[in-house]
């Protein structure tokens, strides 16, 4: 299970998140919509402990970790849940300098401390897994951005973490692009990979995920299954928003 409970973050004046109450129950998958600046990216960047919250806490398989005033919990707790996670972002956030097999590689040997060869073969594997096995040499600026939204993928997924976080994993892509990233999420999806992503993209949010969950005004305000969600949403705030997408 992966739990988040009473999240609270501001910038400065801005109190961002309010108190963010949101399970993902392990082997599903949540889309967070909201509004643009509603908190999504910040709500994410907080799962992972990018953004380190003011109160709250977050449990991330057997790892959980509280924030509590004037208690900061250990450097040690907080690198344990970095790295139950893995992240995809919006603009994909590639390594420019190293091949298509070096990115996906990269955590596995200086985080992981795997051997070369080893890690090497598992990205090969992954590479294959979101149908990207003919780019491994490949610098990621001679790819399309669906092809590097992949790479990213593989990379995330490449230390198995208990907990994959996306970024608006379309939104940069055209449609025609942004379909093959819906098709290797939703494998991970079918696969049991538990997943929470902020997204845009009612398609993808459909396709993929089990629960959407409203955030505005710094919290969750509805959540529930993505049929009902977009069809028929019972708070007035999420009836207003989900008019805007398309
Ligand atoms: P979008 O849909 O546009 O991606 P969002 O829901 O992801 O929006 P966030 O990026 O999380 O929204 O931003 C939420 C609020 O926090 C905004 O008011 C933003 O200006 C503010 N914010 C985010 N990151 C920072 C930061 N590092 N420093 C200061 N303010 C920030
Ligand atoms: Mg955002």
């Amino acid at each position: 299970m992966i739990r988040l409970c009473g999240i609270r973050k501001r910038f400065g004046e801005n109190l961002v998140l309010r108190g963010v109450d949101l399970d993902v129950p392990e082997g599903h998958v949540t889309a967070l919509i909201g509004p643009s600046g509603s908190g999504k990216s910040t709500l994410l960047r907080t799962a992972n402990l990018l953004e380190l919250p003011e109160a709250g806490s977050i449990e991330i398989g057997d790892h959980r970790v509280v924030f509590e005033d004037g208690i900061k919990p250990q450097p040690s707790a907080i690198l344990n849940i970095r790295r139950q996670t893995g992240m995809v972002f919006q603009n994909f956030q590639l390594f420019p300098h190293r091949s298509v097999v070096a990115n996906v590689m990269e955590g596995l040997v200086t985080v992981w401390k795997w051997p070369t060869d080893k890690a090497k073969r598992h990205a090969l594997e992954l590479l294959e897994k979101v149908g990207m096995s003919d780019k491994g040499d490949a610098w990621p600026a001679t790819l399309s951005g669906g092809q590097q939204q992949r790479v990213a993928i593989a990379r995330a997924i490449a230390a198995s973490p208990t907990l994959l976080l996306c970024d608006e994993p379309t939104s940069a892509l055209d449609p025609e692009l942004a379909a093959e990233v819906v098709e290797v999420l939703s494998s991970l999806a079918a696969e049991g990979t538990t997943m929470l992503m902020a997204t845009h993209d009612l398609r993808l949010a459909a396709r993929v995920a089990d629960q959407v969950a409203f955030l505005e005004g710094g919290q969750i305000v509805e959540q529930g299954p993505p049929e009902r969600m977009f069809s028929h949403p019972s708070d007035p705030r999420t009836i207003r928003f989900v008019r805007t997408l398309s």
